[in-house]
């Protein structure tokens, strides 16, 4: 069983990372951003709402999110673990993430934390932007969400360190030299 939450500036290859151990391991990857980008997409009440503060790099409001994440780990496939990837992305979804695993008594097994410099991070997410036409891999954009990271979800590695929960990998290699680092301190 492995639960695990992965933290890490956007563009570290979060999403890449968790979606191959995901499989790997045959649990959920549980992505906010993927979720929140399929609700615009879908145009759904929760889509619609989200929709401003994700094109300007903005947090979604934590009510939406924490009620999707609520309803999300409440669904069975999550007995098997999970590995969330975006989530929580500040101290008020942490303290919620704590409270709603010991309602469903779940533990966290750990916390990895993908480390990137802030110049490869631009490079990579401006790169994307390019290929993969998501509308807030734009450079204005990108700045902001490093931005909001660096204000809001990068104390949480000095919470989950405090914990004791926290394990640093070297998230500029190439993918494959990542997973294998992750592979091994997860196992260890
Ligand atoms: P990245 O990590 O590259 O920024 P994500 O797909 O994880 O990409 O997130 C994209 C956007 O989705 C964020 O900028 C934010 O607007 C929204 N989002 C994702 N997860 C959360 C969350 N836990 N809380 C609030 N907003 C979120």
């Amino acid at each position: 069983m492995t639960r695990l939450i992965f933290l890490g500036p956007p563009g570290a290859g979060k999403g890449t990372q968790a979606k191959t151990l995901a499989q790997y391991w045959n649990i959920p990857h549980i992505s906010t951003g993927e979720i929140l980008r399929h609700a615009v997409r879908e145009l759904t009440p929760l889509g619609i709402q989200a929709q401003s503060y994700q094109e300007r790099g903005e947090l979604v409001p934590d009510q939406l999110v924490l009620d999707l994440m609520q309803e999300r780990l409440s669904q069975p496939d999550t007995k098997s673990g999970w590995i969330l990837d975006g989530f929580p992305r500040n101290l008020t979804q942490a303290g919620f993430l704590d409270e709603l695993l010991q309602k469903l008594a779940q533990g966290c097994d750990g916390v990895v934390n993908l480390e990137v410099p802030d110049e490869v991070v631009l490079s990579r997410l401006l790169g994307r932007g390019k290929k993969e036409g998501r509308s807030d891999d734009t450079e204005e954009v990108i700045r902001r969400r490093l931005e909001v990271y660096r204000q809001q979800t990068a104390p949480l590695i000095e919470y989950y360190r405090d914990r004791q929960q926290l394990v640093s990998v070297n998230g500029n290699q190439p993918p494959l030299d990542v997973t294998a680092d992750l592979q091994k301190v997860i196992d260890s």
